[in-house]
């Protein structure tokens, strides 16, 4: 991963322009396929780390996309003009997503530029380490959840509005909630709370043959890391995996692209383990 002493940021969301060294969204010999010609994706936290890189394969993969970011203008702006680099279309779609009627607005705004919408990526999420229970105020743990979990809620509401069968929803769980992380309980039962969203709304919309999976990311060198982490913590990211090392965004945006493709038709109500080795059950 990093070569050089990575610089902390003091600001959540963190800016991936900032970050040094920069993260790498999408390997330089990764080779599309067409996989996703034709169909319009919506990726929450789209502009930067690990949904930079899903918004960056999936445009490469032929969609047509629109992210959902906070404020984070400089980070959207270079992964608009990525995915336009290679002629497909790229919606930003600035706010908050704690408020159920931005994520409304959000998809709707998406169905009228584009007419469809095939995939969603619920995939924006915050963090705020403590290291005791007693440290976790009452405020972020409701930001926390309100953020990580209930917005899924509200944009799969939203989308399913305008989901046909074929379509597909993708969760970004992670490890912590199969592993679990003493400085982060909050963050990881949000964690817990995905993966069984994505089980039982994959039972549930089976019928009408929308497929809901999700993929449970390991340390991955990102904007979230920089900016939540201690400086000593954010020099040793990564180096607990089986493989010695922290992920980088480009190795999670092909999972996503599988599940989101036709590859996957007969894969639903599961997760895929990004995460540098580390064993895991379910
Ligand atoms: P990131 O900082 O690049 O992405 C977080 C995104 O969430 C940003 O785009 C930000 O704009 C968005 N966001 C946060 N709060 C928001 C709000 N209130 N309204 C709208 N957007 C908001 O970091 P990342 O690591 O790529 O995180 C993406 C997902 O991956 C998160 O769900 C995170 O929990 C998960 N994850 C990350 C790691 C890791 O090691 N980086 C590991 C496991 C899971």
């Amino acid at each position: 991963m990093a070569t050089k002493v990575p610089k902390k940021q003091n600001k959540q969301p963190g800016i991936e322009a900032e970050m040094d060294p920069r993260p790498e969204y999408i390997k330089p010999g990764y080779k599309a396929a067409g996989k996703l010609m034709g169909k319009v994706a919506l990726i929450t936290g789209g502009d930067s780390g690990i949904g930079r890189a899903v918004t960056i394969h999936y445009a490469r993969e032929g969609a047509d996309v629109g992210i959902v970011y906070l404020n984070e203008d400089v980070d959207a702006l270079e992964t608009l003009k990525e995915v336009e680099r290679f002629g497909r279309k790229c919606l930003l779609i600035k706010g908050d997503v704690k408020k159920s009627s931005f994520c409304k607005k959000a998809v709707e705004k998406m169905f009228k530029e584009f007419g469809q919408l095939n995939i969603l990526v619920n995939n924006a999420g915050m963090q705020i380490p403590e290291d005791e229970m007693e440290q976790i105020s009452d405020k972020n743990m409701e930001e926390t959840f309100r953020t990580n979990i209930f917005a899924y809620f509200y944009f799969a509401d939203a989308a399913l509005k305008h989901m046909q069968e074929g379509d597909t929803i993708i969760n970004t769980t992670s490890v912590t909630a199969y592993r679990s992380s003493p400085h982060l309980i909050d963050y990881s039962s949000t964690k817990g709370a995905i993966t069984s969203f994505t089980r039982s709304l994959a039972t549930n919309l089976s019928k009408r043959k929308i497929r809901v999976n999700a993929v449970a990311p390991g340390p991955v060198w990102t904007p979230l890391i920089v900016s939540t982490f201690k400086k000593e913590d954010i020099e040793k990211f990564g180096t607990q995996t089986t493989m010695e090392r922290a992920g980088q965004p480009s190795e999670l945006g092909p999972a996503y692209v599988f599940l989101a493709s036709d590859d996957a038709s007969f894969i639903t109500g599961q997760v895929l383990h990004v995460n540098g080795g580390e064993v895991v059950n379910g």
